[in-house]
């Protein structure tokens, strides 16, 4: 089976997408690429997540052509390619239709630094313009719209969230989330005072070597 490693690993986190609730039924879709054989491992187009096995993710080339799996690639394959093509430390993609983040881009605003743990995300998440679901307008807008930033909303869509592996984009994702939420929150019954740029740097410094343990560091 070509990409085993990142097959399997596509379907846990395709699996914990939607236990952690951050799609509902078929909703949302996730690539990890695997750059030395130049492919990409993406989830199948409207399959459940429930039953989901390893062979049901698809392998295509990064021009987008089938090469190993028996269901069509998911709908958004063109915005994960893209992504992928415009910053090449990208490695994994993942889009979700969490309830807050997608609050927010229903809303059309942007998501502020309400809290520091965006800065997983960038320094404020930014909104993407409303396209229809899978089509070249909507890959053209996240990647317009998406700059240095590890994930971006959709308007009246989603989140997508990126990274250098799948852990890192599917953390972000959940990040996004909770500070989305914090916001809707904390908007419905005042005004959020939000961390300044100087404030966010200094989490941004600060990630860099969180979690890092001091053996790793020698
Ligand atoms: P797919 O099932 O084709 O991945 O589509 C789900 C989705 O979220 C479209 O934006
Ligand atoms: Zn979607």
């Amino acid at each position: 089976m070509l990409l085993f490693d990142e097959r399997h690993a596509v379907t846990e986190y395709a699996k914990k997408m939607l236990s952690t609730g951050l799609v509902k039924g078929t909703g949302g879709n996730i690539s990890l690429a695997n750059a030395d054989k130049n492919l990409l491992a993406i989830t199948p187009s409207g399959v459940p997540y429930e039953t989901m096995v390893p062979e049901d993710v698809v392998v295509v080339d990064m021009e987008g052509h089938r090469v190993e799996g028996h269901y069509l690639p998911s709908s958004e394959i063109g915005f994960h390619l893209a992504l992928l093509k415009q910053r090449e430390e990208i490695m994994a993609v993942v889009h979700t239709h969490s309830d807050c983040a997608t609050a927010v881009a229903c809303l059309r605003w942007e998501l502020p630094a309400v809290h520091y743990l965006i800065g997983s995300a960038g320094l404020h998440v930014p909104l993407a313009p409303y396209a229809t679901f899978g089509t070249q307008a909507l890959s053209d807008g996240i990647c317009q719209t998406i700059g240095e930033n590890n994930a971006v909303l959709l308007a009246n869509h989603g989140l997508v969230a990126v990274g250098v592996n799948l852990d890192k984009a599917f953390n972000t994702a959940e990040m996004v989330e909770y500070v989305a939420k914090l916001y809707l929150m904390t908007k419905s019954v005042g005004s959020p005072v939000l961390l300044n740029q100087d404030e966010m740097q200094d989490v941004l410094e600060k990630f860099t070597t969180y979690g890092v343990q001091p053996a790793e560091q020698d």
